[in-house]
């Protein structure tokens, strides 16, 4: 696919991603649906409602009519575009700096459109084969009010609410001034938590932190967690589909740490859990514990709702999914990533015991990353063909979807070339830092020779 990515179409907002593209998406989208109804939702940067207009114009020039849904969750507009079976367009970046935007296309069944439906959108797009519709059957537009009210009412309904609220809970939030502004605060105290917040308003300009819930730009939420008896910090990016934890010491929680302490009360055995080819071993070792198995993709939420998809087809349960950034998917729930549905998950848990309890078996982990940077392909496949002969003669289990990776049981190390750089990456980790070593090293000074050696 050349425009949509693994995460749809981002950019720095009218430069990269102009209102004239978002136009054009926007009739292939309507041209390729042919539905009768599309929604239209957006997180809060600035340029949102700029690009959800030319949205909306797209839609409405193919005949299409428009729910303009306003600023929303991208989860809210999945749970809207699920209940109205409705195709939805969501104006949002994501995790991304506030200059930028992007455009990500759902369907009827509220999940992100599969490759095979973006190709079709994309093959439309770059034919220019839109559907035009005569003056008097263009789509009309009409604003849908309390939108954010039903998907609250719909997280509410499947949290455990009695177990939260009789724990009397307090939660510091920071949705990062993005879309869970408008809903995280009322939910979590429908389930009976005190709820203090910062970076609390909705301003599409992040005047308080940028929208990536990573450790450099929570510093606020950390000493706020510190400064009051709260009892879990709950951070969110700039669309509320992920949430990255706090315990009650103030100390930020790993991604991996709170995936594997949700997958530890999830999954049973016989179950099948889903990840990309870099988990961390503490989601390998939850799998073993539970008697679970774990498969792995190529790294990209696409690929990870791909291969549950099958999963489920085939008959198997997968209670539980998702990757080490906060992205967690509960797939009975919603094949859809939900920030403030993974808090209350984890709300329910924190409800037995304190949150650095919880977490503190999944501590301990020592990661290991190097670069290899290459001059040309072939250095690269070079090294990626060395990285191959070494994966061969280990006794250790290999997994090709995406670069190379080897699991040792207890440990694993992997090998990818980056999408954007001239580098090959190595990733290792185990319990022991000298185990975790050793392994980048062997893989580093095997890819090293080939390169030499080319
Ligand atoms: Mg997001």
């Amino acid at each position: 696919m050349k425009v949509f990515g693994s995460s749809g179409t981002r950019g720095v907002a009218n430069e990269e991603l102009t209102p004239e593209f978002v136009l054009r998406v926007a009739k292939a989208a309507g041209t390729a649906w042919g539905a009768d109804r599309v929604a239209v939702a957006r997180d809060t940067r600035y340029t949102g409602r700029m690009l959800a207009d030319a949205a909306a114009s797209g839609l409405a020039s193919t005949g299409t009519d428009v729910d303009r849904l306003g600023i929303i969750p991208t989860p809210g507009a999945q749970a809207y575009a699920e209940r109205e079976e409705m195709p939805t367009i969501v104006i949002t970046a994501s995790h991304n700096p506030p200059q930028y935007n992007g455009v990500k296309l759902v369907g009827s069944d509220g999940v992100e459109l599969a490759v095979a439906d973006l190709e079709t959108v994309e093959q439309t797009l770059l034919a220019e084969g839109f559907e035009t519709a005569p003056w008097d059957r263009t789509g009309r537009v009409r604003e849908i009010d309390g939108v954010r009210r039903a998907y609250v009412d719909e997280l509410l309904a499947h949290a455990d609410r009695e177990r939260i609220a009789d724990a009397e809970l307090t939660v510091a939030l920071d949705p990062g001034h993005g879309a869970g502004s408008l809903t995280s605060p009322a939910f979590f105290r429908a389930l009976g938590c005190r709820v203090i917040t910062v970076n609390g308003q909705a301003d599409g300009h992040f005047p308080g932190r940028d929208p990536e819930p990573v450790p450099s730009n929570l510093a606020d939420l950390g000493r706020l967690v510190r400064a009051t008896d709260t009892d879990l910090g709950i951070a969110h990016d700039g669309d509320a589909d992920r949430a990255i934890f706090f315990d009650e010491s103030g100390e930020y929680v790993e991604g991996d740490a709170a995936l594997a302490a949700l997958a530890a009360a999830e999954l049973e055995a016989g179950d099948t859990t889903v990840s990309a080819v870099n988990v961390s071993q503490r989601l390998v070792d939850v799998a073993t514990d539970a008697g679970a198995e774990l498969e792995l993709t190529p790294i990209g939420s696409t690929n990870i709702i791909t291969r549950i998809e099958e999963l489920e087809a085939n008959g198997q349960r997968v209670p539980v999914a998702g990757e080490g950034n906060g992205g967690i998917f509960f797939p009975e729930f919603r094949l859809a990533r939900d920030g403030a549905y993974t808090a209350a998950r984890f709300l329910e848990l924190v409800a037995e015991r304190p949150a650095s309890e919880l977490v503190e078996p999944y501590g301990g982990y020592a990661n290991v990353r190097k670069n290899i940077h290459y001059e040309s392909t072939a250095d690269r496949d070079a090294m990626l063909d060395a990285a191959a002969n070494h994966a061969h003669s280990s006794e250790a289990e290999l997994n090709t979807r995406d670069g190379y990776r080897l699991d040792h049981g207890d440990a694993w190390v992997l090998a990818r070339p980056s999408g954007t750089e001239p580098l090959v990456r190595i990733y290792a980790e185990a319990r022991d830092e000298a185990r975790a070593q050793t392994l980048a090293d062997d893989m580093h000074e095997a890819m090293a020779d080939a390169a030499a050696g080319n």
